[in-house]
């Protein structure tokens, strides 16, 4: 299987030129060129481990790893960083209403699922290739991206992680876990700005042909290790596909009838993920796009008009907080029938515009999403309301979810059995999940947080929250958004 730029579609590589490019040159994402149709017997597949099916999933998708590659990378990534056996176990709230947790890993959200097995798609993919260039991955998160990836490239021979975060824009414990980070290859600068101008800055430098060309007399290149790059994307495919397996397997629902995913979304990575295992025979009925404030998503979904021009809101669900989802990109190429000329008008008005509106015929390609916004007392309220009723207790993320699949429930909208993807640990957000619990938390430190937390919940310390507010900070510079360049050329040198 190949994969095509959707700015051109002449622009074609195989997996691991995708994985090594991360985005392509002439600006667009990587898609497939085609989505395989996978032989789904349920009684084999339920049996399957995390791995197993990470192998079976994985293989069509990265069709130049050999065998024995694949099974190497994903052996590394799926280990015993995860606190669970299980990686991503599927858990009961409710009748035919459960949680998909994607935060046993090590930074405890859901980026970790992909994040560990990259550093390894990436240092096989420069093996397929014979490309012995150093690699400088640049990325910009929203707070849980940056932990993630430099946790993942620590210390990995032959690259180098810079990670930039918007200043003010992420939890207290996210910005202690990266600021702590340990790796003499590992860079994270704030920036005086928001995501969006982070995200916006690094596709800059990408496609910045000057500094590319620098990077290549010094036998470097960029790479990237947001979900642009398909090696991010792909192996969050899986753990649809593991869900749906568990509760065949845990007998909640029987093989081949359709569930329904609830999926809190900020660059519609994970969502987008969901869509392609669809697009690869998942029996999912509907895709639930789930907001928060900034319900940029929303808006699209509901007309067909992407409008970025409107006040960044900073909530409680912080790496939710975007206002351009780069994945939507890929999404939009479907729906214009993989035009790619249409496509590309279609984001440079975004860039000059502001804006753009999809016809009603391209819009009916999106028939599997339901979109739903949550504010930030609904999602306080439904943190309050689960865990009084379950004693259950979620992230902010998580609880965008789960209130706007409780929401479209309601209207009859999403009606099959539900899963809400889990994408954090309460432990991430203390401070805004005990506010929610009705705890007076604000002259709390964070210690004291925490160990609240750890009291109403009875979940243990993750291994990611031990010793993690007496750890030494490593990092320690802010920057203006105009001075990302020079940066990352000193970096490197
Ligand atoms: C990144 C993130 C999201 C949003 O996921 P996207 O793939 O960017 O849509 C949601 N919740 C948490 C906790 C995250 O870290």
């Amino acid at each position: 299987m190949n994969y095509k730029s959707t700015r051109n579609s002449k622009n074609i590589v195989t997996p691991s030129q995708a994985i090594l490019q991360g985005l392509a040159t002439d600006g667009g994402l990587y898609v497939p060129e085609s989505f395989p149709s996978f032989d789904l017997n349920w009684e084999i597949l339920s049996q399957y481990t995390y791995q197993e099916m990470a192998h079976f999933i994985l293989k069509p998708f990265l069709s130049d790893f050999s065998d024995e590659q694949l099974k190497r990378c994903i052996e590394l990534a799926y280990d015993n960083k995860f606190d669970t056996e299980v990686i991503a176990p599927v858990v009961d709230i409710d009748v035919k209403h459960y949680h998909l947790e994607l935060f046993h890993g090590s930074t405890i959200a859901f980026k970790d699922m992909a994040l560990s097995i990259l550093p390894h798609l990436m240092k096989t993919s420069a093996e397929i290739n014979n490309n012995y260039n150093d690699i400088l991955i640049l990325t910009a998160t929203s707070g849980d991206t940056g932990k993630a990836a430099m946790a993942g490239f620590s210390d990995v021979p032959g690259t180098k992680i810079i990670v930039f975060y918007p200043k003010g824009g992420v939890s207290s414990i996210q910005e202690q876990q990266m600021l702590t980070q340990t790796g003499d290859n590992t860079h994270v600068v704030s920036i005086v700005g928001n995501f969006d101008d982070a995200q916006t800055e690094v596709k800059n430098l990408f496609n910045d042909s000057v500094l590319r060309d620098e990077l290549q007399s010094s036998d470097s290149q960029f790479s990237s290790a947001n979900s642009m790059n398909i090696g991010r994307l792909v192996p969050q495919i899986v753990y649809y596909f593991y869900a749906y397996a568990q509760l065949v397997k845990q007998g909640k629902i029987d093989a081949g009838s359709e569930i329904d995913f609830s999926v809190p979304t900020g660059n519609f990575g994970n969502i987008l993920a969901g869509y392609y295992a669809k697009r690869s025979g998942l029996p999912i009925g509907k895709l639930l796009c789930a907001s928060n404030d900034n319900k940029v998503l929303y808006d699209f979904f509901q007309d067909g008009e992407y409008n970025r021009q409107r006040d960044f809101i900073l909530t409680i669900s912080p790496s939710m907080d975007i206002l351009v989802s780069s994945n939507l990109e890929r999404l939009v190429y479907h729906a214009v029938n993989e035009d790619s000329e249409r496509l590309s008008d279609l984001m440079e008005q975004l860039d000059t515009k502001g804006h753009y509106t999809l016809t009603d015929e391209e819009q009916a390609h999106f028939s599997i999403f339901l979109s739903d916004y949550v504010t930030e007392a609904q999602t306080k309220e439904e943190i309050n309301i689960v865990y009084r009723k379950t004693g259950y207790i979620m992230d902010t993320h998580t609880a965008v979810a789960s209130r706007a699949w409780r929401n479209l429930n309601q209207e009859g909208l999403s009606t099959n059995p539900a899963v809400i993807v889990s994408t954090a640990s309460p432990y991430k957000f203390p401070e805004a999940v005990l506010v929610a619990l009705g705890v007076e938390a604000e002259t709390l430190t964070d210690q004291e947080l925490l160990d609240k937390l750890n009291e109403l919940s009875n979940i243990p310390y993750p291994p990611a929250i031990e010793g993690l507010l007496e750890a030494e900070r490593l990092h320690d510079t802010t920057i203006e958004v105009s001075d990302m360049r020079e940066f990352v050329r000193s970096i490197a040198k």
